[in-house]
């Protein structure tokens, strides 16, 4: 508490005063009978300079000041304040914290909302507005590297080539790009096992071993079919773009094709690891279903098919090399295919 004279904003009227600084670093003036005459925040408030024993001066933003002979009491004033201020700017750096804390979170939510529906949404549309050229450059790559890690030439005889090279042509006649819009591969592969896979421009590969398990035409125009719907719906450029989000655009949006090389370095993983989503393997086996079913097929055909390569090939330990890739869902799948089975009328 400082006692001196409050003189009135731009007069010489004055009164016998004294001053306080609140805990909150308010500024309180009262009179002596503690009638209130100024009441403001202390930051608000100039302080004169000590000058040897020249009184001081708190001039307040209304014109109004508190004149005090007492240097030392401004002093701690002023030491109070800083003080007080001092724990505010702790409090502050409290509130803070909470707030960038709170920052943090949402920008976490946003991150993941990006990789979770944003990504896939951009891959979706990156993988539409692929033009062919590119789609054929990346297929090639792709192929080549498959070619040199895992595959050699088929050893079927002409006539299974000509039997699986028709049954191709028939599913191909059933499918949106039509006769000439696939291709059909022939591969050994005994280090991909039981196998086939779709390459972004329509070629789709099948390994020998595959050929060999087939029983009827349903099962292998159900794969043929199920690989035709992931050309169809770009599964394998969308999971390349969700890979690899910035090449891609850099692909597309520039034309750059040395970017597309880089593309094709991760597609022979996801092809050969059938490492497409769930929901890609649903939309394939759905269009297969309803695919063999308008060419009178039948889809349970397809589910057995599912279900002896399951039981062949996986164990405890998995599946190892084949067409089902790493699905653990197999029996999930041929229940699916089976529900899409029409009615036997
Ligand atoms: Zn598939």
């Amino acid at each position: 508490m400082v006692d001196g004279r409050y003189f009135f904003p731009h007069s010489a009227r004055f009164v016998e005063a004294r001053a306080v600084l609140t805990a909150d670093r308010r500024l309180h003036i009262e009179d002596r009978a503690q009638a209130m005459l100024a009441d403001l925040p202390f930051k608000d408030v100039r302080v004169s300079a000590r000058l040897g024993n020249i009184a001081r001066r708190l001039t307040l933003p209304d014109g109004a000041c508190f004149e005090t002979y007492d240097n030392d009491g401004i002093d701690d004033m002023l030491a109070d304040a800083r003080r007080i201020s001092g724990q505010g700017f702790v409090d502050r750096l409290e509130r803070s914290w909470r707030t960038v804390a709170v920052s943090v979170l949402l920008a976490g939510l946003a991150g993941w909302g990006f990789v979770v529906f944003g990504i896939p949404a951009i891959a979706m549309g990156l993988a539409q507005s692929t033009p062919p050229v590119v789609a054929r450059v990346m297929s090639d790559q792709t192929l080549a590297i498959i070619d040199r890690s895992s595959l050699e030439p088929s050893k079927l005889s002409p006539s299974d080539m000509k039997r699986a090279d028709m049954l191709f042509e028939r599913v191909a006649s059933y499918a949106p790009r039509g006769r000439g819009g696939y291709a059909l591969l022939f591969r050994s592969g005994k280090a991909i096992g039981p196998n086939a896979f779709a390459l972004p421009d329509g070629r789709i590969v099948m390994t020998d071993q595959l050929w060999k398990l087939v029983k009827n035409d349903d099962e292998i125009e159900g794969v043929f079919a199920h690989e035709m719907s992931h050309v169809d719906h770009a599964h394998g450029l969308q999971r390349v773009y969700e890979a690899s989000l910035i090449p891609a655009a850099i692909a597309v949006v520039t034309g750059d094709l040395s970017q597309v090389s880089q593309l094709s370095v991760i597609l022979p993983g996801i092809l050969l690891q059938s490492a497409y989503s769930r929901g890609f393997e649903q939309q394939a086996d759905d269009d297969a279903a309803a695919r063999l079913t308008r060419m009178g097929g039948h889809p349970a055909r397809f589910a057995a098919f599912l279900e002896r390569l399951d039981a062949r090939l996986c164990g405890k330990s998995g599946c190892g090399p084949s067409w089902l890739g790493d699905h653990p869902d197999t029996k999930l799948r041929a229940e699916r295919l089976r529900s899409e089975e029409p009615a036997k009328k």
